[in-house]
């Protein structure tokens, strides 16, 4: 009974843990994969065995996961896109717990490990393809928050424009009317967006050594339907790959890296009180505290469906103590 009570509050929230493989040069992995069950448990290997917690997800992929078979758990969720569904992905963790790796796959050499973002574009170019019904529409934008400001990542010039983010009413309105809107026809067309996007990204990282783990990227498919009687459906599915969520020392940094810091902690938690909020079925749910949060207000809250992968990093027990009770909101 209490285990309904749960689903019913978890709604059209799914949080998925994926751990990554340890590498050789990590110390033991605080991380004791249980089963099948979705449950997690982890212990602090410095201290002794009654350190032992449980985690609830809906799913855990452990180590050897593949990205094809964490990607055929989110397939029925991603492929409602197509039918006017907004849907929207994170991956959350520390920087290098694998959130890239899970979001848009590595090409390392010889084998090329395809990611969440690459397959799941496949998927919906080919429904586009093959429905005879419903001729659609698809196009993208790309944005990155840096410091609670809005950039278009797709700008030709790479220029640094600050974004208003707009109260989008209804399905299919767009929240940042004046970043850049393309069109595409194919999953090419995304991936070399997608590569403007991160080169764009880059061009303002002088400065900053890791600017891609300390800023938020926004990746928006926005998907236009028409049927044979003419009504129309829109949805969008946001792919969002969050700025490392590791607890930066503050007596450590100063100036920028400090300002760089308080922002990332901000909007993090903004997002953690947003989906709290959401699973407690709340009536006021506080989107506007954070850009982030503004941004994804249409595809977090009502009819929306939301998917979160955690990466814990089993190296390290108490950053990955934090990110799991950052998840255990959800539920
Ligand atoms: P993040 O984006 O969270 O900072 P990355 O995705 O860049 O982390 O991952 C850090 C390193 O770990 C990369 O070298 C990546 O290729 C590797 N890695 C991450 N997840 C996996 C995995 N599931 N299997 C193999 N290697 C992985
Ligand atoms: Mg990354």
């Amino acid at each position: 009974h209490l285990y309904n009570i749960l689903q019913e509050l978890r709604g059209n929230i799914r949080v998925f843990c994926r751990i990554r493989p340890i590498f050789k040069f990590e110390a033991k992995s605080c991380i004791e994969y249980i089963g099948n069950d979705g449950s997690l448990m982890v212990f602090d290997p410095c201290k002794s065995q009654n350190t032992r917690k449980i985690f609830q997800f809906n799913k855990v992929f452990g180590p050897a996961t593949t990205q094809g078979e964490v990607y055929k758990e989110t397939q029925s969720l991603i492929r409602s896109v197509m039918d006017g569904y907004n849907v929207c992905i994170f991956a959350y963790g520390q920087t290098g717990a694998g959130k890239t790796y899970t979001m848009c796959g590595s090409s390392n050499g010889s084998c090329e490990e395809l990611g969440i973002n690459h397959m799941a574009l496949n998927d919906l170019f080919q429904i586009s393809s093959i429905r005879e019904d419903i001729k659609y529409d698809i196009h993208v934008q790309m944005v990155e928050i840096y410091n609670e400001q809005v950039r278009d990542l797709l700008a030709e010039d790479g220029a640094n424009t600050k974004l208003e983010i707009m109260n989008c009413s209804g399905n299919g309105g767009l929240s940042i009317p004046n970043a850049s809107i393309r069109g595409v026809q194919s999953t090419a067309d995304v991936l070399n967006l997608m590569i403007l996007g991160e080169k764009n990204r880059a061009f303002s990282s002088t400065a900053m050594n890791h600017r891609s783990s300390r800023s938020h990227s926004v990746l928006t498919i926005h998907v236009h339907g028409k049927d044979i009687s003419g009504n129309t459906i829109r949805s969008c599915l946001h792919l969002v790959d969050l700025a490392g969520s590791e607890r930066v020392d503050k007596s450590e940094v100063t100036g920028d890296q400090l300002k760089e810091a308080q922002h990332i902690n901000k909007s993090l938690s903004c997002l953690g009180d947003v989906i709290t909020a959401l699973a407690q079925k709340n009536s006021h749910i506080p989107y506007r505290n954070s850009k982030l949060t503004q941004l994804l207000q249409n595809s977090l809250g009502g009819n929306a469906k939301m998917l979160m992968f955690i990466h814990p990093e089993s190296d390290s027990h108490g950053e990955t103590i934090s990110t799991l009770k950052f998840a255990q909101r959800a539920s």
